[in-house]
């Protein structure tokens, strides 16, 4: 804080103003920017230690007798995976609990394997909710999650790196009901937030855990700032010497306001609504379900999913759209993300005539 107060101000009160758009009350809010969500998703898990195993600071999970468990659904982002890699627990500490018809955590398998594992011995520490799988869209039942979890006397986070940005949204900002009440949230502002790679914000409702989990003493840090009213950031993150992350937030901000970032993340909701409309005029088959501009789509014929295959590698290879491939529910499909503020109306009728085109099924 003491080399750089106006950096550590102007993150804080961002990190601030992000709490707030999440719903957390304001005297509870804090948080940290990181360089990504596997970070955050990591930041979360450590922290969640830190609140149930009072000792884990000290000792460890040598000081651990009951063996924590993670619970997130099989399309959950697998830095979870690699969080409970680095943090100790290993992988194994991670349920995979399968999903719904839509892709979304089945809640009731989730209350069922808590129930057999607190059986068993284990301790059920950490729910994580998704919302906006990387792959499909999916957001969790964030409010039935959130209930699980109050209900278990467990951390409830939400891995919004991409989807969060929908708390903007005036269409769909709905979906998120149950994120006001995580203890934790992960959101990454170089996806749909459309700023530089390296920018994401790590917030929770927990005002002190971040110190208890990342704090330590030092007799050679210069102290300046008074610790009861600024907050450190080499104390309250993996991090020591940090680059000034938040200005790539803050400076868009101030110009563009939240309505401005509204406007853009509604305007591809739209884009992609159009073009979900288009798809299916034109005899593609959609395969997932979710509010956010993600389409994950395929012909009805295609049965082994290789035509599938060729179809993306033509349409990138034309250098006019970038799809990918996502299987869902063991089929691969082509999947569109829009997340660029540019797109418009013109590039997904170019996209859908790439798509005509290059799969003969043309019919407009
Ligand atoms: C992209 C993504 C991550 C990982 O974020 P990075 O910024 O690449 O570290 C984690 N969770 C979800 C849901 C994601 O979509």
């Amino acid at each position: 804080w003491s080399h750089a107060p106006f950096a550590n101000e102007t993150e804080s009160f961002v990190i601030k103003a992000f709490g707030q758009k999440f719903g957390y009350t304001k005297s509870s809010i804090d948080g940290t920017f990181c360089a990504g969500g596997a970070e955050l998703n990591e930041t979360a898990l450590i922290c969640c230690l830190n609140q149930f195993i009072p000792s884990y600071g000290e000792s460890g999970i040598r000081g651990i007798e009951r063996n924590p468990l993670i619970y997130a659904s099989s399309e959950s982002h697998h830095s979870i995976v690699k969080a409970a890699k680095r943090s100790g627990l290993g992988s194994q500490s991670v349920r995979v609990v399968s999903v719904n018809d839509n892709l979304q955590m089945d809640t009731e398998q989730l209350r069922g394997q808590i129930r057999k594992d607190r059986k068993d011995g284990f301790l059920p520490m950490m729910i994580i909710g998704t919302a906006g799988t990387t792959g499909a869209g999916a957001i969790d039942n964030l409010d039935a999650l959130s209930r699980i979890a109050s209900e278990e006397n467990m951390w409830f986070h939400v891995d919004a790196a991409y989807g969060g940005a929908a708390i903007l949204s005036k269409k769909i900002s709905g979906s998120l009901v149950g994120i006001e009440k995580s203890d934790s949230i992960t959101l990454d502002l170089h996806k749909w937030f459309s700023v530089p790679m390296g920018t994401s914000i790590f917030l929770t409702s927990h005002k002190k855990i971040l110190h208890k989990s990342f704090g330590v003493k030092t007799r050679y840090m210069p102290k300046d700032g008074d610790p009861d009213k600024v907050t450190d950031p080499y104390l309250h993150s993996g991090q020591w010497s940090r680059r000034f992350i938040g200005l790539k937030i803050y400076l868009p901000l101030a110009i563009h306001g939240w309505q401005g970032y509204s406007e853009i993340i509604d305007k591809q909701i739209s884009v992609g609504e159009g073009l979900k409309e288009l798809l299916l005029e034109n005899n593609w088959e959609i395969v997932n379900n979710t509010p956010l501009p993600i389409i994950c789509f395929r012909k009805k014929e295609d049965r082994s999913g290789n035509e599938i295959v060729d179809l993306v590698q033509q349409v990138n290879d034309s250098g006019k759209a970038w799809l990918s491939v996502y299987p869902v529910k063991g089929k691969k499909t082509a999947r569109i993300c829009i997340t660029n503020y540019d797109t418009g109306e013109k590039d997904i009728k170019d996209l859908i005539h790439l798509l005509n085109h290059y799969s003969q099924v043309s019919t407009i």
